[in-house]
């Protein structure tokens, strides 16, 4: 990689210095050195260089993180921030009947200030656990508040309101008629795509089959390839799910998304345990990825997602912790190590070898998300958004493989530093972002008020 970004020859100091850290940088060439990485007053990598280079510029702020390893900030392409109020309150229950009884009339009962709050308790855990981008699915409404949230807080966010015109058992407060959903959907890309220098990103996110009909499904292709902005659904996550898609429209839930043009377009597909075996063509050869989410696969008993075999076939794949009610929690280390679990529990101890799972949750999800131009990997020119981790603790200490250590070791609580587009999110494992403790309590004060709505 070259040294240097052109724009930084002009030797004004850097505006933050990390120094002296072994730096996983995910590049093309997996390549791992131990550098100072400097970082432009635009918030982007200006140079790696070896911590003795005297010809390195000076910085307005120098971090020593020297004995600690520095990753890419990790992606996470499917949350739902809005469910993280939802904490215990959905448990041992199948997919279809915890949508029905619980996750729906539980969406259903937010307002904007439990919106908010349940947004800013997500955020908060994913900034101390080093997820510094996102993938977010919406409830119906209130997705305004989501966005203004992201801003607020300083995470790169990609995310979009839930469409549900159809489907058993939804409550009336979140189902919508095709155009009524279709023209917000619409007002919201207008107003949130591309803001803050492009940190915040819309996404047409039909929440699945069972909840959309064929017409706007139709209608989010066509936007989607229209206007260049990603489509985010839920596929293939339960038996009962893809027996239901097949008994109701005679063909298999990923076809029946490509038969309606959303397999071609940048689409993120979550879950995707049951595919048939033509899917895996369909995947590789259009332009959706597929977003593994083992701890949810697990606690709702959905299965073993075949990643070991999408990554054979070519299929783009990342990681996402899904949501507070089905995980529960946010923790991008854990699903890189449950991915590596579940991975040989399924395919045998050869399957998923560390540094290709790393992959998935840093440079695989900024593909997915069509970001990895600017995020996913540290390369001079990308955006500087970073997580600084201490392995020397007991649980992590050693001379092994650091993909290894990052994979099966690492916990979040071992991130000391976050940077978002250079801006420190993290500092010495606290947030500074905003405050924690008022996330928390707001949080606990909203739940409450949420679930005496949804009992009234
Ligand atoms: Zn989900």
């Amino acid at each position: 990689m070259p040294a240097r970004r052109t724009v930084a020859a002009s030797g004004a100091p850097a505006a933050l210095a990390i120094r002296g850290a072994t730096v996983v940088t995910m590049d093309p060439l997996r390549t791992v050195l131990v550098a100072d990485i400097l970082v432009d007053t635009d918030g982007r990598i200006a140079e790696l260089v070896p911590p003795d280079d005297n010809s390195a510029r000076p910085a307005q702020r120098s971090i020593d993180a020297s004995g600690q390893v520095v990753v890419p900030g990790l992606v996470q392409a499917h949350l739902h921030l809005c469910q993280t109020l939802f904490r215990g309150l959905a448990e041992d229950k199948p997919l279809l009947a915890w949508l029905r009884e619980c996750i729906w009339p539980l969406e259903a009962a937010h307002d904007p200030d439990s919106m908010r709050a349940s947004a800013r308790l997500g955020i908060a855990e994913l900034f101390l656990g080093g997820t510094t981008s996102i993938l977010d699915m919406g409830t119906v409404h209130h997705t305004d508040t989501l966005f203004e949230t992201a801003l607020e807080t300083g995470i790169r966010y990609t995310g979009g309101k839930a469409l549900m015109d159809t489907g058993d058992g939804v409550p009336p407060g979140l189902l919508e008629s095709t155009a009524i959903a279709l023209r917000d959907n619409d007002r919201l890309a207008d107003a949130w795509n591309e803001r803050a220098d492009g940190r915040l990103r819309y996404a047409y996110s039909p929440r699945f089959v069972l909840t959309a009909t064929f017409d706007l499904l139709r209608s989010v292709g066509a936007r989607a390839r229209a206007n260049h902005i990603l489509v985010h659904t839920h596929a293939s996550e339960q038996r009962e799910e893809t027996d239901l898609v097949r008994q109701r429209f005679g063909v298999s839930n990923i076809q029946l998304l490509a038969n309606l043009g959303l397999a071609e377009t940048n689409a993120c597909f979550a879950h995707c345990v049951w595919p048939e075996p033509e899917e895996f063509d369909i995947l590789a050869s259009g332009g959706a990825s597929v977003v593994h989410c083992p701890s949810c696969n697990m606690k709702l008993g959905s299965g073993a997602a075949p990643i070991a075999g999408y990554l054979e076939r070519g299929v783009n794949v990342a990681l996402g912790a899904d949501g507070a009610a089905s995980n529960n929690r946010l923790d991008g280390w854990e699903e890189l190590r449950l991915a590596g679990l579940l991975g040989k529990f399924r395919d045998g101890p050869a399957a998923l070898p560390a540094p290709d799972l790393v992959e998935l949750a840093t440079i695989g999800g900024a593909r997915a998300l069509g970001l990895d131009a600017d995020v996913g990997s540290i390369e001079i020119g990308k955006q500087a958004d970073l997580a600084v981790l201490d392995l020397r603790r007991a649980h992590a200490a050693g001379p092994d493989d650091v993909y290894t250590r990052l994979v099966y070791s690492a916990r979040a609580t071992d991130v000391q530093l976050v940077t978002v587009g250079g801006k420190i999110v993290v500092e010495e494992g606290k947030l500074i972002a905003f405050s924690e403790a008022e996330a928390i309590a707001d949080a606990a004060e909203q739940r409450a008020r949420l679930v005496k709505r949804l009992s009234a």
